[in-house]
């Protein structure tokens, strides 16, 4: 059985607490991995060498920093391949979607190599007779990453790379699920001579989160994750005087018009539905389709579900991969199921697909629901599985009132050949991230990712400019250089002059 440590000062540490977790290839179901559970003790060990590399990291110059980044970017970037294939091993999507997830996490590295550019500061000179005043933004110093099984390298990659090339130092607590892609994105930071304990990676579960979230020397914890634990780690890092971003679950709306193309419309339901098993927070789970065009538009989408080919992610014919667990495989199928009894049309069923030669493997093939209630589990939970429900609304109002009533807020889309319904959607949707005829509206390194209302827990989106404000804190410098004739005693409020 092989088994996935820690990394920590730089060097590859086996677990000592003697707790392991499983880690499955979906595809056959089998167990051949373990990962060790860091107790306590192991994450303090961590979180040392962080604070230990830190008192150097963060006088290390810009330039020496960017270079650092650069050989990491060109590294990962010789490696996509190698890095797609431990994704596809441990979470099953497919290679093709494992190297998109390489891809946009290499984005963040890119924007990190230009952080002289995001850390420059402002100053304002003569602000009074002599006096200057300096804006600067310095690092915060220990900072944790805690993130989810779906995207094991794109997730940690919003993280670290901007969190260091601020000059903090990091301990990264991947899924446990699949922590193997964390592993070799710390390996190759070291390659590119980052030094060590500057990033450091502890495996584990609850334990080792609860310690990050009170350690006394985490001074901020990035979180991505489901909701409810989102929630728990925005209070408990509160509580415990840290910054905290907490990026939570999802429920994503296609808000389809009656002038789209109804094709188009269709390929990108497909596309964004059930692209990685519906495991994106960016997901697609709801098509909204307003006015008379629903049957056309369930017809569209249901002629191109049936034709998907699902099978392991390392077969370069299949377009869709298994599911991460057994039980997770069970609990999508149970949600397909309580929505018939709820009232929805099931007119796609995929709960009982087997794939030849994978018997065991952790498999479901998509659904599709049509005139979903709201009230139905269906609806009202995010199933993070390939389950697209289709609402009907009649008109434009009717949708947007729908939508902005979900609980969640991450992205949205709106298809449509009408800019000023487009503009109006943009300005009256409320959620974070919004697609006009692009379906996953992830935005790009340089600007930031976040959601609104339960699908980020904080005031800071992630990466980008938001990303550099997060790991960084300003502080204000206001100096005179004083001449002989400058003294005098004056106890009044300073005031510009
Ligand atoms: P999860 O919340 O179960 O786990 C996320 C992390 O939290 C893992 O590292 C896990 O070990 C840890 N964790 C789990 N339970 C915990 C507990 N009780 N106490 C402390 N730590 C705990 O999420 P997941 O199943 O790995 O990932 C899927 C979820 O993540 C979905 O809800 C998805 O929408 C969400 N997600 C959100 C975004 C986003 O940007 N908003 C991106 C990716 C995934």
């Amino acid at each position: 059985m092989k088994t996935i440590d820690h990394w920590i000062g730089g060097t590859a540490v086996e677990g000592a607490s003697g707790a392991y977790g499983p880690v499955y290839n979906p595809a056959t179901g089998a167990q051949d991995t373990r990962v060790a559970l860091a107790s306590t003790a192991e994450v303090d060990v961590a979180v040392a060498a962080a604070k230990e590399a830190y008192r150097e990291w963060r006088h290390v110059s810009l330039s020496r920093r960017t270079a650092i980044l650069y050989r990491y970017r060109e590294l990962l970037d010789a490696h996509r391949d190698e890095i797609a294939a431990l994704i596809t091993a441990e979470h099953g999507k497919v290679h093709s979607d494992a190297l998109g997830e390489v891809a946009r996490g290499l984005e963040i590295v890119e924007l990190a190599c230009a952080i002289s550019h995001k850390l420059k500061g402002e100053l304002s000179t003569e602000v009074s007779s002599g006096v200057d005043v300096a804006s600067i933004r310095q690092p915060l110093g220990v900072v944790a990453g805690i993130t989810p099984f779906n995207f094991p390298a794109m997730v940690p990659l919003w993280m670290f790379p901007v969190a260091i090339a601020c000059g903090n130092t990091f301990v990264l607590k991947p899924s446990e699920k699949d922590p193997s892609a964390a592993i070799r994105l710390a390996e190759l930071a070291a390659e590119a001579g980052l030094p060590a304990g500057v990033l450091n990676v502890v495996n584990g579960d609850k334990v080792a989160v609860d310690r990050l979230l009170e350690h006394p020397d985490v001074a901020a914890v990035s979180f991505v994750g489901s909701t409810p634990i989102a929630r728990y780690i925005q209070s408990r890092a509160i509580e415990h005087g840290k910054r905290v971003q907490a990026l939570g679950g999802a429920k994503n709306h296609m808000l389809v018009l009656p002038d789209a193309d109804l094709d188009v419309a269709a390929d990108n339901a497909i596309n964004a539905a059930y692209g990685s098993a519906g495991e994106r927070c960016m997901a697609v789970s709801v098509v909204v389709a307003v006015g008379d065009i629903g049957d056309d538009l369930v017809k569209k989408i249901a002629d191109r579900a049936t034709a998907l080919r699902i099978g392991p992610g390392t077969d370069p014919a299949s377009e869709m991969g298994p599911l991460i667990t057994r039980e997770h495989r069970d609990k999508v199928a149970s949600y397909v199921h309580s929505a018939r009894e709820q009232g929805a049309e099931v007119v796609v069923d995929g709960t009982g697909l087997t794939v030849e030669g994978y018997p065991e493997g952790f498999f479901i093939g998509v659904s599709l629901l049509d005139k979903v209630p709201v009230s139905a589990d269906a609806y009202r939970d995010e199933i993070f599985g390939p389950v697209l429900c289709v609402v009907r609304a009649e008109t434009y109002d009717e949708a947007i009132e729908l939508i902005n009533a979900s609980r969640w807020g991450n992205g949205t889309a709106i298809f449509t050949r009408d800019g000023g319904a487009a503009r109006r959607f943009q300005l009256e949707v409320e959620a974070g991230m919004v697609g006009v005829n692009v379906p996953i509206p992830v935005p790009v390194g340089y600007h930031s990712f976040g959601g609104w209302k339960d699908s980020l827990f904080g005031d800071h989106h992630i990466y980008g400019n938001d990303g550099v404000h997060f790991y960084t804190r300003g502080k204000v410098v206001t100096t005179r250089w004083p001449d002989p004739s400058d003294g005098g005693i004056n106890l009044g409020f300073p005031r510009n002059h």
